[in-house]
């Protein structure tokens, strides 16, 4: 049977490590009873033989603390300071060696080992203060002045308590005496500190900190001892140092428990210079005159007290960084975190409000004719000029570019609708007047809208809440008030409900894009002479879980609008690409269409991704055909015409679509790389009833001819329309009479149904 042991100390602990750490106490303790009890720590008998082992436990112990800094960096301050303290404990013990050797200077031998712990409190104290704690803003984690006037205080005490109990201790010089009681005043700290550590709940699981406690509470004890002997460590006191040292070198060597660090907390350092000020005034109470435990008092209070006025300065400055993170730097408003709150709050307090969101017409023209200072220097006047509107309890912030918002709780008893209304009228006359911005008479009419919440208003019914809700009103009146004109707009749920209903359409699209809602249905385009089809048109629809299938106009203009068509052509694409490698597989070779929108034509990465998702098919670039219409070249001309043409270079077939309802036809005709033009179904439609159509339609299709194009009817319903395009020389059609656009499933089908007549087959 095989024992696994579960510790913490095994596994990865270096092979050293372990060597040092188990036998530590033991040769502690050995050391004390070989060397004969006391050796260790009476100065007095110090001698290379007991100075010697002592640095090779010393150095034994320094090795682990370094070693366990350098491996948990986490925890490096708390293990660095206490390799450090080791240091320089070891060099007293030295120097405390190297002063017994000569009789002159063996008195003061004991002097470096006895006031080495008092030198090494700040960074013990420093290292186990920072103990599983970051830094937080309050209450530095290094807080060195509230310990030593901790220990400063202790020390006042202990030496009235010496005095009065009429110790021995008494009548022995101020620097034995001192480092002494200033021993068991650092001990008392210490322990202090290293069991508010573990009243961090993270820490009580980790026997780390009880280790590093009993170590402190050992040394204490010892020193405690040492002093209430008289000055003399006799007996089992010899062995409290060592044992503490072990302890301390066993915590080092342990692995952590599990914690997060927790940030300081300002409270615990207020409380301890409280405390200590307290103590001190006692203290200084019991001894008026001019002696070191009065002197120590004083001190005290003026370190804690230095520390508390800290603490106070603190406070202030986190109290103007919080008003700074509400506050819009430009205008000095409130920012759009503290409109948010204050809405918040009036909601959950039930105040019936007034949000009113208030848009700059003209803003874009004025920071770009004037320049972007000028544009500053406008956005700080309407702040100002809005300010002295605000009633008691309103507030006024910007929630970004040029969008103000104010707040308003509206007064008990009056219509909110009418009050809502009464305020926007008041914010927009109040930027009547024109403002004086980089010298010139600037005029800024805004577009404001106003939404209105009863005090014990429902909760949205969707789980949202009311803020958003209430965010999403105003802004829905605003959008209405700058498409009217009007001005100033109040939410009316039966006017506006659409456009709320807009937005969440928007925000439903920008899901179903990555989840599979959108699908192709594709027309088949027929050969007119042969009758064989010989392409598709691929039309987007969304299978909404909710409303059913929509259809193309239902949601493309909002995908334009909201910077979507990107992403929605992309799907468009994969999706028409793949069913033509498919369609390819089982030797179909159909051509398929896609249709472009403006803004595809603006994206000068298109051609790119193209190209690549060509690549990865194996679809011929001449299988995909492009089609766009004449209008979508017109907002930037240029670059919709460099997008086109690379588009082209890719083998790609362009088509014009719907042609002769756009303008200058002709002349793109004469620019544009297209092999094809879609006669529009307005055209087609008339072609039998109006003879003037019929004479654009047969100018048209001989035109095209004459320039090597292809042309496709569109909207073909009837035999008898087919009949005549095929009389004019028109190549292609589709249309109801063939088939309404289908699932691809459903394509092959109509194409078995139809038979071999109506299909291209791969020869
Ligand atoms: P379009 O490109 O002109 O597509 C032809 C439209 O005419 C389709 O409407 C089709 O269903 C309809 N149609 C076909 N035959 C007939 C007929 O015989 N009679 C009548 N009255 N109509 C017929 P659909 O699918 O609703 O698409 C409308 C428009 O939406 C398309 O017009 C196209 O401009 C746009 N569209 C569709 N899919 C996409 C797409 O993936 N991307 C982009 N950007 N636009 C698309
Ligand atoms: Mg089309
Ligand atoms: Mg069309």
């Amino acid at each position: 049977m095989t024992v696994r042991v579960r510790s913490r100390l095994l596994p990865g602990t270096p092979w050293w490590v372990v060597l040092v750490a188990v036998p530590l106490p033991l040769t502690a303790l050995a050391a004390v009873v070989v060397l004969g009890p006391a050796s260790v720590v009476d100065a007095d008998r110090l001698t290379p033989a007991t100075v010697v082992p002592v640095l090779v436990l010393q150095g034994a112990f320094c090795a682990l603390l370094v070693w366990r800094a350098r491996t948990l960096p986490q925890e490096r301050v708390v293990w660095g300071r206490l390799a450090l303290a080791s240091v320089v404990f070891s060099a007293a013990v030295v120097a405390s060696g190297v002063l017994s050797l000569a009789d002159a200077t063996r008195d003061v031998a004991p002097l470096p080992v006895t006031w080495a712990p008092v030198l090494t409190f700040p960074l013990v104290h420093a290292g186990l203060v920072r103990w599983n704690r970051s830094s937080g803003q309050l209450a530095d984690p290094n807080d060195i002045l509230n310990g030593v006037s901790a220990v400063l205080a202790a020390v006042a005490l202990l030496n009235i308590a010496v005095t009065r109990a009429g110790s021995p201790l008494a009548t022995a010089p101020w620097w034995e005496l001192q480092p002494l009681l200033a021993q068991v005043a650092t001990g008392f700290v210490l322990l202090g500190t290293v069991l508010s550590v573990l009243g961090l709940a993270a820490m009580r699981h980790d026997p780390r900190p009880w280790l590093v406690a009993a170590a402190v509470g050992v040394g204490l004890a010892g020193d405690a001892a040492t002093v209430l002997g008289g000055g003399t460590p006799a007996g089992w006191v010899a062995v409290a140092d060592p044992a503490a040292a072990a302890l301390l070198g066993l915590a080092a060597a342990l692995r952590p428990a599990r914690s997060a660090p927790r940030a300081a907390d300002p409270a615990a350092s207020t409380i301890g210079a409280f405390v200590v000020i307290a103590a001190s005034t006692v203290a200084l109470f019991i001894e008026r005159g001019p002696t070191v435990a009065a002197c120590c008092a004083a001190l005290a209070i003026i370190g804690a007290g230095v520390r508390l006025l800290m603490n106070v300065r603190e406070l202030a400055l986190l109290a103007v960084t919080r008003r700074e993170a509400l506050t819009d730097e430009l205008t000095r408003a409130a920012n759009r975190r503290a409109v948010l709150r204050r809405v918040r709050e009036l909601a959950d307090e039930q105040v019936p409000m007034a949000l009113a969101l208030l848009d700059l017409d003209k803003f874009k023209e004025v920071n770009d004719g004037l320049g972007h200072s000028a544009g500053d220097q406008l956005l700080r006047l309407v702040a100002a000029r809005l300010q002295p509107l605000l009633r008691s309890g309103d507030l006024l912030g910007r929630l970004g570019g040029d969008e103000f918002a104010v707040v308003a709780p509206l007064e008990v008893g009056a219509r909110p609708d009418e009050a809502a209304a009464a305020l926007g009228r008041r914010l927009s006359l109040q930027l009547a007047e024109p403002f004086s911005v980089g010298g010139m008479s600037v005029h800024v009419a805004a577009s404001i809208g106003v939404a209105h919440r009863a005090g014990g208003a429902p909760l949205p019914e969707d789980g949202g809440s009311p803020v958003e809700l209430l965010l999403q009103q105003a802004d829905t009146a605003m959008y209405a008030a700058k498409r009217s004109g009007t001005g100033v707009a109040v939410y009316d749920s039966t006017r506006h409900a659409e456009t709320s209903r807009h937005l969440v359409l928007v925000e439903e699209l920008r899901t179903a894009l990555t989840t599979g809602q959108l699908v192709l249905h594709h027309q088949p385009q027929v050969d007119v002479g042969t009758g064989w089809v010989v392409g598709v048109e691929a039309l987007v629809r969304w299978q909404h879980p909710v409303r059913g299938l929509l259809g193309p106009m239902e949601f493309l203009p909002l995908a334009e609008v909201h910077g979507l068509m990107g992403a929605l052509t992309d799907e468009v694409l994969r999706q028409a690409v793949a069913q033509a490698a498919a369609w390819r597989a089982t030797g179909r070779d159909l051509r398929v269409s896609v249709n472009l929108s403006a803004s595809n034509l603006l994206d000068t990465d298109l051609p790119d991704r193209l190209a690549d998702l060509l690549r990865g098919s194996g679809v011929p670039p001449e299988q995909l055909v492009l089609e766009v219409t004449e209008s979508v070249l017109l907002g930037d001309p240029e670059r919709s015409l460099a997008v086109v043409g690379r588009l082209a270079d890719l083998g790609v077939t362009v088509s014009i679509d719907d042609f002769g309802t756009g303008y200058s036809s002709l002349s793109y005709l004469r620019d544009l790389p297209v092999a094809e033009l879609k006669l529009d179904r307005s055209f087609t439609a008339d072609l039998l009833t109006d003879p003037r159509t019929e004479a654009i339609v047969a100018s048209t299709i001989a035109l095209a001819h004459r320039l090597g194009l292809r042309i496709v009817a569109e909207g073909v319903e009837h035999a008898a329309t087919l009949a005549h395009l095929a009389r004019l020389g028109c190549d292609e059609s589709q249309g109801y009479l063939h088939s309404p656009p289908l699932p691809a499933g459903q394509v092959d089908a109509w194409l078995d149904r139809e038979g071999t007549a109506q299909q291209l087959l791969r020869v």
